[in-house]
Parts: structure tokens; C-alpha cells; sequence
């Protein structure tokens, strides 16, 4: 059985790629299998969007039944930040329409005048696994950090550059990837999923 990580997003591609390097022989992604979904997030919680991503690639693939069995996982994600009441959470991808640096940018007007110590904040990950027998596993992992006053770095995707984390001193974009895939919300999640993984997939 090979798994499907149901993601559009290069940048969370190049992560995942990294972070089940151990099942790599295993893994394929929407472009392998000719699968072109762009899933409506219309959840109400990450859960809910991770299962709707996971169930909507399921559904697809199974319409392409050389590809099966299949094990599907999808994850949703957002950063959470306190002086903002959790916002942009559930929107961060549409936080504002244009690129990740406009979104950003929008991020740091929105706390201008916010001194650090209440610029504290978190990403949040939810991966949602779907086996052929329909069976649902959810997990989360969760990244602390500070939003920093301007962008720095280049690495990563998204709000990289304006998440600050403390115990390196330096922004998720400056992190070099393979410290980012071991401390990230997205590592963390991925750490948890990887039992469930190579129990289904391996036993
Ligand atoms: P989604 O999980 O595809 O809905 O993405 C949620 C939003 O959070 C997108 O705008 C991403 O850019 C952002 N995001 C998700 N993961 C990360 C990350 O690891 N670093 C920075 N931004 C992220």
C-alpha cells in the first residue's frame, strides 16, 4: 500500500518529504497519480479540513483504481497569534488575497505598536489519515514562538519569516530545514502520524 500526502503546497511537499523520508519508498503526491483537487476549506476547525482535504483526495483516487489500496493523509494548518485573538487561525491562507509576503506584511500592520512580550503566538498543524477501509486517525502538533517586528530569512514558506523562535533566536526562515522539520507544528504532527503510519503501512 502506498500513502498519499494530499497536498498541493510545495512548500509543505518539500516538508513532508522530509519529515517521512523513512516510508519514502511508499510515498506519492496529487501530480503522480494525475490528480488535479483543489479542496474548498470549508470546515469549521482545522480537524474538519484536514478530514474534508483527506476524504476529497480519497474519493479521488478511488476513481482511479490502479492506484489502490491507498492510504491518504492531509494536513490543515494556521498560525494562531494572542494580541490578535487567534486570528488569522483558520484563514491564514486567506488572511489577505496575494502572495504569503503580502499576508505578512498585513500580519505585522495588524500588530504594529504591539511591544514582544504580547506578540506571542503558535502554529498549529492537524494531519488526518483515511485508510481504504475509511478508518480516520487525527493528530496535531503545535510550534511556539513570537511574531518578530520585520521579515527575516529566506527558507520555508507562508509566515516564515515573521515567526520568531525564541530558543534559537532566529525566524522559522532562517532555520535551516532540517532544524525547521524537527521542532515545527508540522514535525511535531508528523512525529505522531509516524507510529500510525508504519502500522498500517508496514504491518
Ligand atoms: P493550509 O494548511 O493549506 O490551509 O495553510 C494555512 C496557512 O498557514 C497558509 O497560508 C500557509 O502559508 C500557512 N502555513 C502553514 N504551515 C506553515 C508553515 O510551516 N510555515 C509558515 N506558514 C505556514
Amino acid at each position: 500500500m502506498n500513502l498519499l500526502v494530499a497536498t498541493n503546497n510545495p512548500g509543505k511537499r518539500a516538508e513532508f518529504r522530509q519529515l517521512l523520508a523513512e516510508l519514502a519508498h511508499r510515498l506519492v503526491f496529487p501530480a503522480d497519480l494525475g490528480l488535479a483537487l483543489d479542496v474548498a476549506e470549508t470546515g469549521g476547525t482545522y480537524t474538519e479540513n484536514a478530514v474534508l482535504k483527506a476524504h476529497a483526495f480519497a474519493a479521488a483516487a478511488r476513481q482511479r483504481p490502479a492506484t489502490l489500496p491507498l492510504l491518504v493523509l492531509a494536513d490543515d494548518s494556521g498560525l494562531e497569534v494572542d494580541a490578535l485573538d487567534g486570528a488569522p487561525g483558520l484563514h491564514s491562507a486567506r488572511y489577505t488575497p496575494g502572495s504569503d509576503a503580502d499576508r505578512h506584511t498585513t500580519l505585522l500592520r495588524h500588530l504594529q505598536g504591539v511591544p514582544p512580550a504580547e506578540r506571542t503566538a503558535r502554529f498549529r498543524c492537524i494531519i488526518a489519515i483515511v485508510t481504504p477501509a475509511d478508518d480516520l486517525y487525527t493528530v496535531e502538533g503545535i510550534c511556539e514562538g513570537v511574531i518578530a517586528a520585520t521579515p527575516a530569512g529566506d527558507g520555508g514558506f507562508g509566515y516564515d519569516p515573521v515567526f520568531f523562535v525564541p530558543e534559537y533566536g532566529l525566524t522559522m526562515a532562517q532555520l535551516p530545514a532540517d532544524v525547521k522539520n524537527h521542532i515545527s507544528h508540522r514535525a511535531r504532527a508528523a512525529q505522531a502520524a509516524l507510529p500510525i503510519l508504519r502500522r498500517l503501512l508496514l504491518d
